[in-house]
């Protein structure tokens, strides 16, 4: 009997995810759509210039006036980048 990868019963498989979900709400933007997803190829990161594999869970921001400049960031940069906007008040609203 070969050896192969033990398989792990105690772990069922995972079971299959919606391909888009709702953001956390911290991540919520106004002027923009803000979603979590997974996807099929890799992006590059805005925050942290690295890229998102295929398959990872990660954020992507779409505004509302200009779909074409969605972005993907992971969680993690988004939310830096948001304490970094949120901290330096460049558009006084
Ligand atoms: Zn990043």
């Amino acid at each position: 009997m070969p050896r192969r990868h033990r398989l792990q019963t105690e772990e069922p498989a995972p079971p299959p995810r919606p391909p888009r979900a709702e953001a956390p709400l911290w991540a919520l933007v106004p002027g923009a759509d803000v979603r979590r997803v997974a996807g099929e190829k890799p992006y590059r990161c805005p925050g942290c210039e690295h890229e998102i594999r295929p398959g990872t869970w990660h954020l992507v921001v779409v505004p509302h006036d200009d779909v074409e400049a969605r972005r993907h960031w992971h969680e993690g940069c988004w939310r830096i980048e948001l304490n970094r906007t949120r901290g330096r008040p460049d558009r006084a609203t």
